[in-house]
């Protein structure tokens, strides 16, 4: 399957982080789910959206078994996704509501989306080593979306939260995950905390749409998007 992305230059080519193994277990997990599912995408999934002048960077967890590692294209095709891609449409974020494939020919405007970890984990869980080792890509990530620009990121729950820290060499002692804070880092960027939008936080209430809108809404307000 082709993965079609934004027709703007990614800082990690698709070709390059899709052949990534560093991480032996998830890659033999992969390699099983390959088998299992074999026109699952089932390989490191790259970053999406504007690569040019996005001012938002929203980081999530990991790919999903049957979102993400399926389409190959962050939060589509997945629970996750319908919340968020509804709500970037709402904000005009995004052109359109829902991302069900990577032939939908959706586009994200002023916002990039990427996960703290490029490969599907066995039951949602990476390792912390496994963090640790994909954090490389998204300290490039970052370092690129700060120099086109970038102003704020949004953190999808702790993990995505610690490890955007991480790549950012700051202390996690000094910023800890709360759903609803902005902290003003500093290097300048803002960091705006949300819990996930998985299925198990919206099917639960602990983060509903009111909520989660609201999150958006602010990010709008204080960034020039
Ligand atoms: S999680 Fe990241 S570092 Fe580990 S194998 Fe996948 S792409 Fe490579």
């Amino acid at each position: 399957m082709t993965i079609l992305h934004q027709k703007t230059p990614n800082p990690i080519s698709s070709s390059l982080i899709e052949k990534c193994r560093q991480c032996a277990r998830l890659a033999e997990f992969l390699d099983t789910v390959r088998i299992q599912y074999p026109a699952y995408h089932a390989k490191p999934v790259s970053a999406f959206g504007d690569f040019l002048s996005a001012k938002l960077l929203i980081i999530g967890l990991a790919p999903g078994m049957h979102g993400a590692n399926r389409t190959g294209r962050p939060f589509t095709g997945d629970f996750a996704g319908i919340l968020l891609y509804q709500t970037l449409y709402k904000f005009g974020l995004a052109s359109h509501a829902v991302s069900v494939s990577v032939e939908d020919d959706l586009r994200l405007f002023k916002c990039r989306i990427t996960n703290a970890v490029k490969c599907l984990p066995p039951a949602n869980k990476p390792q912390p080593s496994e963090i640790r080792q994909c954090n490389a890509y998204l300290a490039t990530e970052i370092a690129d979306f700060i120099a086109h620009g970038g102003q704020g990121i949004l953190a999808l729950g702790n993990v995505a939260h610690q490890a955007g820290l991480m790549a950012l060499g700051l202390k996690k002692k000094s910023f800890a995950f709360m759903h609803g804070a902005l902290y003003h880092l500093p290097n300048g960027l803002r960091l705006y905390d949300s819990y996930h939008c998985s299925r198990y936080n919206t099917q639960t209430k602990r983060l509903t749409q009111e909520m989660f809108e609201q999150i958006i809404a602010r990010i709008c307000a204080d960034l020039t998007l």
